[in-house]
Protein backbone atom coordinates (compact mmCIF):
# COMPACT_ATOMS: atom_id res chain seq x y z
CA UNK A 1 0.00 0.00 0.00
CA UNK A 2 1.16 3.89 -0.88
CA UNK A 3 1.51 5.19 2.54
CA UNK A 4 1.36 9.10 1.19
CA UNK A 5 -1.15 10.89 1.43
CA UNK A 6 -2.38 12.47 -2.24
CA UNK A 7 -3.71 16.05 -2.31
CA UNK A 8 -7.21 15.51 -1.68
CA UNK A 9 -6.31 13.23 1.06
CA UNK A 10 -4.46 15.93 2.53
CA UNK A 11 -6.60 18.57 2.40
CA UNK A 12 -8.96 16.47 4.38
CA UNK A 13 -6.56 15.85 7.12
CA UNK A 14 -5.93 19.26 6.99
CA UNK A 15 -9.62 20.52 7.31
CA UNK A 16 -9.96 18.54 10.40
CA UNK A 17 -6.97 19.45 12.01
CA UNK A 18 -7.82 23.25 11.96
CA UNK A 19 -11.44 22.15 13.10
CA UNK A 20 -10.61 20.42 15.71
CA UNK A 21 -7.75 23.15 16.56
CA UNK A 22 -10.93 25.46 16.64
CA UNK A 23 -13.26 23.32 18.49
CA UNK A 24 -11.20 22.87 22.04
CA UNK A 25 -13.59 21.15 24.10
CA UNK A 26 -11.90 21.75 27.72
CA UNK A 27 -11.43 19.28 29.56
CA UNK A 28 -14.50 16.25 30.34
CA UNK A 29 -15.79 17.03 33.52
CA UNK A 30 -15.96 13.88 36.39
CA UNK A 31 -18.57 11.79 37.67
CA UNK A 32 -20.05 9.48 35.27
CA UNK A 33 -23.12 11.26 34.31
CA UNK A 34 -21.49 14.22 33.58
CA UNK A 35 -18.50 12.91 31.74
CA UNK A 36 -21.47 11.38 29.77
CA UNK A 37 -23.16 14.57 28.74
CA UNK A 38 -20.12 16.33 27.63
CA UNK A 39 -19.21 13.47 25.68
CA UNK A 40 -22.92 13.68 23.72
CA UNK A 41 -22.68 17.31 23.24
CA UNK A 42 -19.13 16.79 21.86
CA UNK A 43 -20.41 14.32 19.26
CA UNK A 44 -23.28 16.51 18.51
CA UNK A 45 -21.15 19.38 17.78
CA UNK A 46 -18.96 16.98 15.84
CA UNK A 47 -22.25 15.83 13.91
CA UNK A 48 -23.40 19.81 13.21
CA UNK A 49 -20.25 20.42 11.21
CA UNK A 50 -20.38 16.96 9.66
CA UNK A 51 -17.59 15.38 11.44
CA UNK A 52 -19.51 12.61 12.72
CA UNK A 53 -19.53 9.30 10.21
CA UNK A 54 -17.57 10.69 7.93
CA UNK A 55 -17.54 7.79 5.64
CA UNK A 56 -21.44 7.22 5.74
CA UNK A 57 -22.95 7.79 2.97
CA UNK A 58 -24.37 11.52 2.67
CA UNK A 59 -28.18 10.77 2.00
CA UNK A 60 -27.56 9.44 5.89
CA UNK A 61 -25.95 12.37 7.44
CA UNK A 62 -22.43 11.22 6.32
CA UNK A 63 -19.48 13.21 4.30
CA UNK A 64 -19.14 10.20 1.64
CA UNK A 65 -15.84 10.29 2.60
CA UNK A 66 -13.58 7.07 1.42
CA UNK A 67 -12.00 4.61 3.64
CA UNK A 68 -8.67 6.57 3.72
CA UNK A 69 -10.21 9.22 4.60
CA UNK A 70 -12.18 7.67 7.57
CA UNK A 71 -8.95 6.16 8.79
CA UNK A 72 -7.13 10.15 8.71
CA UNK A 73 -10.47 10.84 10.46
CA UNK A 74 -9.89 8.13 13.24
CA UNK A 75 -6.05 8.65 13.88
CA UNK A 76 -6.30 12.90 14.05
CA UNK A 77 -9.32 12.86 16.59
CA UNK A 78 -7.04 10.72 18.47
CA UNK A 79 -3.69 12.31 17.94
CA UNK A 80 -6.05 15.75 18.96
CA UNK A 81 -6.54 13.82 22.15
CA UNK A 82 -10.72 14.87 21.85
CA UNK A 83 -12.94 13.16 24.13
CA UNK A 84 -14.65 9.94 23.29
CA UNK A 85 -17.85 10.40 21.25
CA UNK A 86 -20.96 8.61 23.75
CA UNK A 87 -22.37 6.90 20.89
CA UNK A 88 -19.32 4.57 20.42
CA UNK A 89 -21.04 1.48 19.35
CA UNK A 90 -23.71 3.31 17.22
CA UNK A 91 -21.18 4.84 15.55
CA UNK A 92 -18.60 1.77 14.97
CA UNK A 93 -20.58 -0.92 15.15
CA UNK A 94 -24.64 -0.31 14.72
CA UNK A 95 -24.78 2.45 11.98
CA UNK A 96 -22.44 0.42 9.59
CA UNK A 97 -24.45 -2.77 10.13
CA UNK A 98 -28.02 -0.67 9.14
CA UNK A 99 -25.79 0.53 6.53
CA UNK A 100 -25.19 -3.04 5.18
CA UNK A 101 -28.45 -5.00 5.66
CA UNK A 102 -31.15 -2.48 7.08
CA UNK A 103 -34.20 -1.65 4.45
CA UNK A 104 -34.28 1.98 3.22
CA UNK A 105 -37.16 3.03 6.05
CA UNK A 106 -34.66 1.67 8.72
CA UNK A 107 -31.56 3.93 7.31
CA UNK A 108 -34.04 7.16 7.21
CA UNK A 109 -35.27 6.11 10.61
CA UNK A 110 -31.90 5.18 12.76
CA UNK A 111 -28.86 6.95 10.94
CA UNK A 112 -29.49 10.14 11.78
CA UNK A 113 -29.78 10.15 15.80
CA UNK A 114 -26.81 7.83 16.27
CA UNK A 115 -25.02 10.81 14.54
CA UNK A 116 -26.24 13.40 16.80
CA UNK A 117 -25.77 10.80 19.99
CA UNK A 118 -29.52 12.21 20.13
CA UNK A 119 -30.64 7.96 20.29
CA UNK A 120 -27.58 5.91 21.71
CA UNK A 121 -27.40 2.33 21.36
CA UNK A 122 -26.02 -0.59 22.71
CA UNK A 123 -24.90 -4.22 21.80
CA UNK A 124 -26.99 -7.19 23.40
CA UNK A 125 -24.75 -10.35 22.50
CA UNK A 126 -23.33 -11.87 25.04
CA UNK A 127 -25.11 -13.91 27.57
CA UNK A 128 -23.96 -15.64 31.15
CA UNK A 129 -23.26 -18.71 29.20
CA UNK A 130 -22.81 -17.57 25.65
CA UNK A 131 -19.62 -15.43 25.13
CA UNK A 132 -17.08 -16.89 22.71
CA UNK A 133 -19.33 -19.46 22.17
CA UNK A 134 -22.36 -16.11 20.58
CA UNK A 135 -23.86 -18.81 18.61
CA UNK A 136 -25.17 -21.22 21.57
CA UNK A 137 -27.11 -17.90 23.10
CA UNK A 138 -30.58 -18.80 24.83
CA UNK A 139 -32.26 -15.43 24.67
CA UNK A 140 -35.92 -16.54 22.76
CA UNK A 141 -38.17 -14.94 20.60
CA UNK A 142 -41.31 -15.60 19.87
CA UNK A 143 -43.64 -14.09 17.44
CA UNK A 144 -47.10 -12.91 18.44
CA UNK A 145 -49.20 -11.16 15.08
CA UNK A 146 -46.48 -8.76 13.83
CA UNK A 147 -44.27 -8.23 17.01
CA UNK A 148 -42.20 -10.72 19.12
CA UNK A 149 -42.17 -10.74 22.68
CA UNK A 150 -38.09 -11.95 24.03
CA UNK A 151 -37.16 -13.10 27.14
CA UNK A 152 -33.73 -14.14 28.39
CA UNK A 153 -30.57 -12.41 30.04
CA UNK A 154 -27.58 -10.57 27.99
CA UNK A 155 -24.69 -9.61 30.34
CA UNK A 156 -21.63 -6.83 29.65
CA UNK A 157 -24.18 -4.54 27.99
CA UNK A 158 -22.07 -1.44 27.74
CA UNK A 159 -23.95 1.46 27.59
CA UNK A 160 -27.29 -0.04 28.28
CA UNK A 161 -28.07 2.15 31.03
CA UNK A 162 -27.42 5.34 28.41
CA UNK A 163 -29.18 3.49 25.34
CA UNK A 164 -32.12 4.05 23.44
CA UNK A 165 -31.59 1.41 21.16
CA UNK A 166 -30.20 -2.44 21.31
CA UNK A 167 -28.48 -4.37 18.75
CA UNK A 168 -30.06 -7.47 19.97
CA UNK A 169 -29.06 -11.25 18.69
CA UNK A 170 -32.06 -14.02 20.12
CA UNK A 171 -33.12 -17.27 18.84
CA UNK A 172 -36.12 -17.43 16.42
CA UNK A 173 -35.98 -21.18 15.78
CA UNK A 174 -34.89 -23.23 18.21
CA UNK A 175 -35.21 -26.26 15.93
CA UNK A 176 -32.90 -25.09 13.73
CA UNK A 177 -29.24 -25.51 13.67
CA UNK A 178 -27.36 -22.77 16.04
CA UNK A 179 -26.53 -20.64 13.81
CA UNK A 180 -29.39 -20.31 11.70
CA UNK A 181 -31.93 -20.19 14.29
CA UNK A 182 -31.24 -16.99 15.56
CA UNK A 183 -32.51 -13.19 14.13
CA UNK A 184 -31.05 -9.21 14.78
CA UNK A 185 -33.37 -7.23 16.11
CA UNK A 186 -33.40 -3.42 17.23
CA UNK A 187 -34.64 -3.54 20.97
CA UNK A 188 -36.30 -0.11 22.60
CA UNK A 189 -34.75 0.05 25.56
CA UNK A 190 -37.25 2.23 27.26
CA UNK A 191 -40.00 -0.24 27.98
CA UNK A 192 -40.59 -1.92 31.30
CA UNK A 193 -40.15 -5.17 30.23
CA UNK A 194 -36.22 -4.01 29.99
CA UNK A 195 -34.28 -3.77 33.04
CA UNK A 196 -30.11 -2.79 32.97
CA UNK A 197 -28.38 -3.27 36.23
CA UNK A 198 -24.86 -1.73 36.65
CA UNK A 199 -22.00 -3.88 36.97
CA UNK A 200 -19.10 -1.99 38.79
CA UNK A 201 -15.69 -2.94 37.40
CA UNK A 202 -12.35 -2.96 38.83
CA UNK A 203 -11.54 1.17 37.57
CA UNK A 204 -14.33 1.71 39.87
CA UNK A 205 -16.81 2.97 36.91
CA UNK A 206 -20.18 1.08 36.15
CA UNK A 207 -19.44 0.97 31.83
CA UNK A 208 -21.83 -2.13 31.22
CA UNK A 209 -24.43 -3.95 32.84
CA UNK A 210 -26.55 -6.99 33.01
CA UNK A 211 -29.50 -6.88 30.67
CA UNK A 212 -32.71 -8.93 31.89
CA UNK A 213 -35.42 -9.17 29.30
CA UNK A 214 -39.12 -10.51 30.30
CA UNK A 215 -41.58 -10.41 27.17
CA UNK A 216 -40.01 -7.39 26.34
CA UNK A 217 -41.60 -6.24 22.74
CA UNK A 218 -40.16 -5.36 19.16
CA UNK A 219 -42.54 -4.97 16.09
CA UNK A 220 -41.65 -6.90 13.06
CA UNK A 221 -40.25 -4.07 11.16
CA UNK A 222 -37.21 -3.80 13.73
CA UNK A 223 -35.63 -6.98 12.42
CA UNK A 224 -32.41 -6.09 10.68
CA UNK A 225 -31.50 -8.80 7.52
CA UNK A 226 -34.50 -11.01 7.77
CA UNK A 227 -35.27 -13.70 10.42
CA UNK A 228 -33.23 -16.23 10.47
CA UNK A 229 -30.09 -14.36 9.29
CA UNK A 230 -29.22 -13.64 12.88
CA UNK A 231 -25.79 -14.76 12.74
CA UNK A 232 -24.59 -12.85 9.45
CA UNK A 233 -25.62 -9.69 10.39
CA UNK A 234 -23.85 -10.22 14.34
CA UNK A 235 -20.40 -11.01 12.20
CA UNK A 236 -20.79 -7.77 10.36
CA UNK A 237 -21.06 -6.01 13.55
CA UNK A 238 -18.10 -7.63 14.78
CA UNK A 239 -15.98 -7.36 12.15
CA UNK A 240 -16.73 -3.30 11.91
CA UNK A 241 -15.78 -3.74 15.91
CA UNK A 242 -12.41 -4.74 15.06
CA UNK A 243 -11.29 -3.28 12.16
CA UNK A 244 -12.18 0.54 12.40
CA UNK A 245 -11.34 0.93 15.39
CA UNK A 246 -7.58 0.00 14.76
CA UNK A 247 -6.39 3.12 13.38
CA UNK A 248 -7.53 5.22 16.17
CA UNK A 249 -6.04 2.58 18.82
CA UNK A 250 -2.45 2.38 17.01
CA UNK A 251 -2.40 6.23 17.63
CA UNK A 252 -3.45 6.19 20.96
CA UNK A 253 -0.69 3.44 21.72
CA UNK A 254 1.84 5.97 19.82
CA UNK A 255 0.46 8.85 22.36
CA UNK A 256 0.40 6.52 25.11
CA UNK A 257 4.13 5.40 24.80
CA UNK A 258 5.25 9.09 24.27
CA UNK A 259 3.95 9.87 28.37
CA UNK A 260 5.77 7.13 29.14
CA UNK A 261 8.62 7.81 27.70
CA UNK A 262 8.51 11.11 29.35
CA UNK A 263 7.42 9.55 32.82
CA UNK A 264 10.69 7.26 32.42
CA UNK A 265 12.49 10.65 32.15
CA UNK A 266 11.00 12.13 35.12
CA UNK A 267 11.01 9.42 37.56
CA UNK A 268 14.41 8.93 39.64
CA UNK A 269 14.78 6.04 41.17
CA UNK A 270 18.60 4.83 42.84
CA UNK A 271 20.16 7.92 41.59
CA UNK A 272 19.30 7.94 37.92
CA UNK A 273 16.27 8.18 36.26
CA UNK A 274 14.20 5.18 34.62
CA UNK A 275 14.64 6.28 31.67
CA UNK A 276 18.73 5.52 32.21
CA UNK A 277 17.93 1.75 33.42
CA UNK A 278 18.84 -0.44 30.67
CA UNK A 279 15.80 -3.09 31.31
CA UNK A 280 13.71 -0.15 30.83
CA UNK A 281 15.25 0.99 27.85
CA UNK A 282 14.43 -2.50 26.30
CA UNK A 283 10.97 -2.46 27.05
CA UNK A 284 10.64 0.63 25.60
CA UNK A 285 12.42 -0.01 22.84
CA UNK A 286 10.48 -3.02 21.93
CA UNK A 287 6.85 -1.04 22.75
CA UNK A 288 7.78 1.42 20.03
CA UNK A 289 8.89 -1.41 17.58
CA UNK A 290 4.98 -3.22 18.55
CA UNK A 291 3.57 0.22 18.02
CA UNK A 292 4.68 0.67 14.69
CA UNK A 293 4.10 -2.78 13.42
CA UNK A 294 0.62 -2.51 14.92
CA UNK A 295 0.24 1.03 13.03
CA UNK A 296 1.63 -1.00 9.74
CA UNK A 297 -0.72 -3.98 10.23
CA UNK A 298 -3.80 -0.87 10.49
CA UNK A 299 -2.94 0.36 7.02
CA UNK A 300 -2.78 -3.10 5.85
CA UNK A 301 -5.90 -4.10 7.07
CA UNK A 302 -7.60 -1.25 5.44
CA UNK A 303 -5.63 -2.02 1.95
CA UNK A 304 -7.87 -5.25 2.74
CA UNK A 305 -10.82 -3.62 3.27
CA UNK A 306 -10.00 -1.56 0.10
CA UNK A 307 -9.99 -4.45 -2.10
CA UNK A 308 -12.80 -6.19 -0.52
CA UNK A 309 -15.40 -3.64 0.49
CA UNK A 310 -16.09 -4.85 3.62
CA UNK A 311 -13.69 -5.71 6.99
CA UNK A 312 -12.19 -8.87 6.86
CA UNK A 313 -10.74 -10.82 9.54
CA UNK A 314 -7.50 -8.97 9.68
CA UNK A 315 -8.76 -6.93 12.10
CA UNK A 316 -8.62 -9.85 14.42
CA UNK A 317 -5.17 -9.63 14.33
CA UNK A 318 -4.87 -5.75 15.05
CA UNK A 319 -7.29 -6.08 18.31
CA UNK A 320 -5.02 -9.29 19.35
CA UNK A 321 -1.82 -7.08 18.77
CA UNK A 322 -3.34 -3.74 20.40
CA UNK A 323 -4.49 -5.68 23.34
CA UNK A 324 -1.30 -7.36 24.37
CA UNK A 325 0.81 -3.72 23.31
CA UNK A 326 -1.38 -1.68 26.22
CA UNK A 327 -1.21 -4.50 28.53
CA UNK A 328 2.48 -4.73 27.99
CA UNK A 329 3.05 -0.70 27.78
CA UNK A 330 0.44 -0.07 30.90
CA UNK A 331 2.56 -2.63 33.04
CA UNK A 332 5.58 -1.05 32.11
CA UNK A 333 4.00 2.36 33.71
CA UNK A 334 3.45 0.26 36.89
CA UNK A 335 7.25 -1.17 37.42
CA UNK A 336 8.21 2.46 36.64
CA UNK A 337 5.84 3.62 39.28
CA UNK A 338 7.40 0.98 41.90
CA UNK A 339 6.01 0.61 45.30
CA UNK A 340 3.73 4.39 44.70
CA UNK A 341 2.01 2.32 42.30
CA UNK A 342 0.34 0.50 44.75
CA UNK A 343 -1.41 3.43 46.36
CA UNK A 344 -3.00 3.75 42.78
CA UNK A 345 -5.37 6.89 41.98
CA UNK A 346 -3.29 8.25 39.11
CA UNK A 347 -4.10 8.00 35.66
CA UNK A 348 -1.52 5.41 34.68
CA UNK A 349 -3.23 3.13 37.55
CA UNK A 350 -6.18 4.01 36.13
CA UNK A 351 -5.07 3.00 32.55
CA UNK A 352 -3.33 -0.42 33.70
CA UNK A 353 -6.58 -1.94 35.21
CA UNK A 354 -8.56 -0.58 31.88
CA UNK A 355 -6.01 -2.38 30.20
CA UNK A 356 -7.18 -5.94 31.79
CA UNK A 357 -10.32 -5.96 30.05
CA UNK A 358 -8.57 -5.27 26.46
CA UNK A 359 -7.79 -9.17 26.22
CA UNK A 360 -11.23 -10.18 26.68
CA UNK A 361 -13.75 -6.92 25.20
CA UNK A 362 -14.36 -7.28 21.41
CA UNK A 363 -13.35 -11.35 21.41
CA UNK A 364 -11.09 -13.13 23.98
CA UNK A 365 -7.17 -13.04 22.35
CA UNK A 366 -7.62 -16.72 22.13
CA UNK A 367 -10.67 -16.31 20.10
CA UNK A 368 -9.04 -14.26 17.49
CA UNK A 369 -5.50 -16.06 17.71
CA UNK A 370 -7.96 -19.17 16.43
CA UNK A 371 -9.47 -16.42 13.64
CA UNK A 372 -6.03 -15.30 12.76
CA UNK A 373 -4.76 -19.39 12.36
CA UNK A 374 -7.69 -20.03 10.61
CA UNK A 375 -9.03 -17.51 8.37
CA UNK A 376 -6.21 -15.04 8.12
CA UNK A 377 -3.65 -18.02 7.84
CA UNK A 378 -5.83 -20.85 6.11
CA UNK A 379 -4.08 -23.27 9.11
CA UNK A 380 -6.83 -26.18 9.45
CA UNK A 381 -9.75 -26.21 12.23
CA UNK A 382 -8.82 -28.27 15.50
CA UNK A 383 -10.52 -31.06 15.74
C1 LIG B 1 -15.13 -4.07 28.90
C2 LIG B 1 -16.02 -5.05 28.20
C3 LIG B 1 -17.10 -4.61 27.46
C4 LIG B 1 -17.94 -5.51 26.81
N1 LIG B 1 -19.02 -5.00 26.13
C5 LIG B 1 -19.89 -5.87 25.54
C6 LIG B 1 -21.09 -5.39 24.92
O1 LIG B 1 -21.36 -4.19 24.87
N2 LIG B 1 -21.95 -6.28 24.38
C7 LIG B 1 -21.72 -7.63 24.40
O2 LIG B 1 -22.52 -8.37 23.85
N3 LIG B 1 -20.61 -8.13 25.00
C8 LIG B 1 -19.69 -7.28 25.57
N4 LIG B 1 -18.56 -7.77 26.20
C9 LIG B 1 -18.41 -9.22 26.32
C10 LIG B 1 -17.27 -9.85 25.56
O3 LIG B 1 -17.53 -9.84 24.18
C11 LIG B 1 -17.13 -11.28 26.13
O4 LIG B 1 -16.66 -11.14 27.45
C12 LIG B 1 -16.20 -12.12 25.35
O5 LIG B 1 -16.72 -12.39 24.08
C13 LIG B 1 -15.90 -13.44 26.08
O6 LIG B 1 -17.04 -14.08 26.50
P1 LIG B 1 -17.19 -14.60 28.01
O7 LIG B 1 -16.87 -13.48 28.92
O8 LIG B 1 -18.51 -15.27 28.14
O9 LIG B 1 -16.03 -15.70 28.19
P2 LIG B 1 -16.06 -17.22 27.74
O10 LIG B 1 -16.53 -17.33 26.34
O11 LIG B 1 -16.79 -18.00 28.78
O12 LIG B 1 -14.52 -17.58 27.79
C14 LIG B 1 -13.83 -17.88 29.00
C15 LIG B 1 -12.38 -18.20 28.66
O13 LIG B 1 -12.31 -19.36 27.81
C16 LIG B 1 -11.62 -19.08 26.60
N5 LIG B 1 -12.25 -19.78 25.47
C17 LIG B 1 -13.58 -19.85 25.21
N6 LIG B 1 -13.78 -20.56 24.07
C18 LIG B 1 -12.57 -20.93 23.60
C19 LIG B 1 -12.10 -21.66 22.46
N7 LIG B 1 -12.98 -22.14 21.56
N8 LIG B 1 -10.78 -21.82 22.29
C20 LIG B 1 -9.88 -21.31 23.19
N9 LIG B 1 -10.25 -20.61 24.30
C21 LIG B 1 -11.57 -20.42 24.50
C22 LIG B 1 -11.75 -17.57 26.43
O14 LIG B 1 -10.71 -17.04 25.65
C23 LIG B 1 -11.70 -17.08 27.88
O15 LIG B 1 -10.37 -16.96 28.30
C24 LIG B 1 -17.69 -6.90 26.87
C25 LIG B 1 -16.61 -7.37 27.62
C26 LIG B 1 -15.77 -6.46 28.28
C27 LIG B 1 -14.62 -7.00 29.06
Amino acid sequence: MDLTLSPSEQAFRDELRAWLAANDPGEEPEGDEAGFDFRRAWQRRLADAGWAGVAWPEAYGGRGATLVEQAIWNEEIVRAQAPQMANVLGLAMGGPTVIAHGTEEQKHRYLGPILSAEEIWCQGFSEPESGSDLASLKTRATRHGDEWLVTGQKVWTTLAHHAKWCMLVARTDPDAPKHKGLTYFLLDMEQDAVQARPLRQITGEAEFNELFLEEARIPDENIVGGEGNGWMVAITTLMHERATLAFGLQVAVQIALRELVEQAQRTRANGRTAAQDPLVRDRLAQLRIEAEALRLGAYRGLTQIMKTGVPGPEGSLGKWQWSEVNQALTELAMDIAGPRAMIGGDEWSYRFLRARANSIEGGTTEILRNIVAERVLGLPKPR
